[in-house]
């Protein structure tokens, strides 16, 4: 038995949250967060955690967008019990789906005049809003249409005017317990008759959360701080409607370095650049574990399992959560160290594809060669041997895999040169070609059979003068082409004989020309 199944005995696992995302961009980081955070919850209380997709604003929901959500979070590791791929007790799980179910419900609210159709026209509401304005007022709706008589509406309908519903807003004041947040208190006085419905077929985001909420037996609402000031509207209209309130529990916001609201002023906020961009799932797992949330202990690399055991609401914080780049390259070279080299590869081959340093189509010159890459131009052709020791020299260093062209091109290119670049330190030009051609006629002995980085620093040796650099650093930069790389024998016993003397003889013509 895990340790997390051993957790769940004794519990009741009556504990039912939901996701409910609306469908009107790709996923977000928050999105990913509050996805995480139920899912964590569902887990560790052994309850259901149910996808429900939020598609009633026809214009903005788009399928690509659910798509582009759930495979989202299906690729950090997260799954529901229910959801609209998946079926479930509940259903259907998309609320375009539901039109049905909120129709009956608004005309009970219609029925038992708790809510009422509303006439006015986007003219007049402005009009109106205006001049509460020019009044120093807040501006809300007036109640126009509230106290409209039988035959009034009977005629306005007749005559087809458009209408929309709202809610008769009781004046009082409603509290609830937040689990993250305390009690809150809100005067609904202030507060406008809310629309709930566009029309009897369309309903408003409000209405159609309670009524699913309730359709779906949620026990506990886990969402972003954004919507707090939705509940205390939600909460009259489960009165309206009869229904019980789940619990809610509303998460700190995401801030930027500046404490401002995280917007893609702060760079990108959607998932898949950040996937694409070279961050592995399990770092950004972790990293969004700990946005607002703290373990009790100093330990801060969790998988979900870990999660799953260590979480618990109490331990969510009132206060922004800082999005801090530098902790998240931290976890993600972390997580590229710790991944074995075959799941590694892929990820690496794939990207150095991307970046066309790397193609994988066969060579039909080659029959039976273990290179099964060649470069662009199919001068050159690498095994997959050699792409992993490429790999284990640099993957300590990577903050993200998206560095590993830049920081490994040369590797599968000829580099370039500029001249000051090879000159170490005071040495002349000569000096530099003296060098080169010394570490040619080194190279042109060694036996390749025993190309390793120990004999090649050990051939290497006799070169030295006082000042080893002299010979080091033109052979780095003849081999990379580069200021920063890994060492120069590392990337001689890489690239093998034919490649080092071809690297060596490109320096030595560009320093003479
Ligand atoms: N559909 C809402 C959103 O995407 C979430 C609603 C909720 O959690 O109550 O922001």
């Amino acid at each position: 038995m895990t340790a997390y199944q051993t957790k769940l005995q004794g519990m009741d696992g009556n504990v039912r949250v939901r996701m409910a995302p609306s469908p009107t961009g790709n996923l977000h980081i928050g999105t990913a967060r509050t996805a995480l955070f139920n899912w964590l919850f569902a887990r560790s209380q052994g309850g259901t955690f149910v996808m429900r997709i939020e598609d009633t604003d026809k214009e903005r929901s788009i399928k690509a967008y659910e798509e582009n959500i759930l495979q989202g979070l299906r690729g950090l590791g997260l799954d529901w019990d229910e959801g609209p791929d998946i079926g479930g007790a509940y259903g259907p799980y998309r609320q375009s789906e539901r039109t049905d179910i909120y129709k009956q419900y608004l005309q009970k609210l219609l029925d038992e005049d708790k809510a009422y159709r509303c006439f006015c026209t986007k003219e007049e509401l402005e009009a109106q809003e205006q001049e509460m304005i020019s009044g120093g007022e807040a501006p809300k709706y007036r109640g126009i249409c509230r106290n409209l008589q039988p035959e009034q509406i009977q005629n306005n309908i007749a005559k087809g005017k458009s209408f929309i519903i709202r809610v008769r807003m009781p004046a009082k004041k409603i509290s609830f317990h937040d689990l993250i947040r305390g009690k809150i208190t809100v005067d609904t006085g202030l507060l406008e008759d809310i629309a709930i419905a566009k029309s009897t077929a369309e309903p408003l985001y409000n209405f159609a959360v309670v009524v699913d909420d309730f359709a779906m037996n949620i026990t506990h609402v886990i969402r972003g701080e954004d919507h707090v000031s939705n509940t205390p509207k939600q909460l009259i209209i489960q009165e309206l409607l009869g229904f019980p309130s789940p619990q809610y529990a509303h998460l700190p916001l995401i801030l930027g370095p500046d404490k401002s609201k995280l917007s893609k002023r702060h760079g990108t906020t959607s998932v898949d650049e950040y996937l694409h961009d070279g961050y592995l799932p399990e770092a950004l797992v972790n990293f969004i574990a700990l946005l607002g949330w703290h373990p009790s202990g100093d330990k801060e690399l969790f998988t979900l399992d870990e999660l799953a055991l260590e979480f618990s609401l109490d331990r969510i914080q009132k206060s922004g959560a800082i999005f801090n780049m530098n902790k998240f390259n931290w976890l993600n070279n972390y997580y590229i160290r710790k991944k074995s080299m075959a799941e590694l590869m892929p990820l690496a081959v794939n990207i150095y594809e991307q970046a066309s340093l790397i193609t994988a189509a066969s060579l039909p010159d080659k029959a039976g060669t273990t290179d099964i890459y060649h470069n662009v131009d199919g001068t050159d052709a690498f095994s997959s041997e050699y792409i992993e020791k490429i790999l284990a020299i640099t993957r300590e260093r990577l903050q993200k895999l998206s560095e590993l062209p830049a920081a490994t091109d040369f590797f599968f290119t000829m580099p370039t040169y500029n001249a000051s670049l090879l000159l170490w330190r005071r040495m002349t030009k000569e000096q530099v070609a003296l060098s080169l051609q010394k570490l040619h006629e080194v190279f042109s002995e060694l036996d390749e059979t025993v190309w390793t980085t120990q004999t090649i620093s050990a051939a290497l040796e006799p070169l030295y003068g006082a000042d080893k650099g002299e010979i080091l650093w033109p052979l780095r930069v003849a081999l990379s082409g580069k200021q920063f790389s890994p060492g120069p024998f590392d990337i001689a016993a890489i690239l093998g004989k034919d490649r080092v003397l071809k690297r060596i003889a490109k320096a030595q013509e560009f320093i003479q020309s």
